[in-house]
């Protein structure tokens, strides 16, 4: 039998899985892949995600707004994050951040729309899903500024090395790795998952995207998550057996869902 895993951040509301949605969660539950958060990125997925998370028992939601759409953030958009985000379904805020890679929306526009998150997510005392491309002191200094360990969260997508990590370690964020530890090109990701505490480790598909090196090219799902678990054991030199376990209790922990 496969071990249970979480896939802590998943879109599984984007139109990409709309034609097998019960074929693609029946797959992900077969590879022991029970529990999924689904991840909000702006007004209209925020409000999908939670749809979802509605109806059915092992998804929960996530409600922010991207750094890629963080143009559309006006005070009626806040304003319906905040409502969706009181549900008890919503586990964290986000994804927020900053994406310097593709700049998708202004610097200053990113940097407004991170905070009044960060604000918010400290106001209603939920944790933070964070996505950081190419802005890693940036996005450091924010979230200090932001206090973010008073409420936690993950960095998503982990994808900096060592010392970025250790900072986000020392901010009291978990770090979560996707898809691209398996690539050949996987950088500084080996040394990280090498360095980061077995407690403080989730795993993710980021699905549709990022697939693992076997289905490069084609749309990523929760089950695949698995390859990706199986790579962080075999480089911390772990069964995978011993390990799951672990990230499923730190993705509980730090969703808040400790008797889910
Ligand atoms: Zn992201
Ligand atoms: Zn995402």
């Amino acid at each position: 039998m496969s071990p249970e895993l979480f896939d802590t951040h998943a879109h599984l509301h984007f139109p990409d899985f709309q034609e097998d949605f019960d074929a693609m969660m029946g797959r992900a539950r077969e590879a022991g892949v029970r529990r999924m958060v689904t991840i909000g990125t702006d007004v209209e997925t925020s409000q999908a995600a939670l749809a979802i998370a509605e109806r059915d028992p092992d998804v929960w939601a996530t409600v922010g707004l991207h750094p890629h759409d963080a143009g559309a953030g006006d005070a009626a958009l806040f304003d319906e994050l905040a409502r969706l985000a009181r549900s008890p379904r919503v586990v964290a805020l986000g994804e927020m951040g900053l994406d310097f890679f593709r700049n998708l929306s202004p610097r200053p526009v990113q940097e407004t729309a991170f905070r009044r998150q960060l604000a918010l997510a400290r106001e209603l005392g939920k944790p933070v899903v964070l996505h950081c491309r190419d802005a890693h002191a940036e996005t450091l200094a924010i979230l200090a500024e932001e206090r973010v360990s008073e409420v936690g969260g993950i960095m998503h997508c982990f994808s900096g090395d060592v010392e970025v990590a250790r900072r986000c370690l020392d901010l009291g964020l978990v770090i979560s790795i996707a898809g691209p530890v398996t690539y050949p090109n996987a950088r500084a990701l080996p040394a990280v998952v090498r360095f980061v505490p077995a407690d403080r480790l989730v795993v993710e598909t980021d699905c549709p995207f990022l697939p693992p090196q076997p289905f490069r090219g084609k749309r990523n799902e929760p089950a695949h998550v698995t390859i990706t678990a199986a790579r962080v054991a075999e480089l911390r030199g772990e069964r995978l057996e011993d390990l799951a376990p672990r990230l499923t209790d730190n993705a509980l922990r730090v969703f808040g869902l400790g008797g889910a």
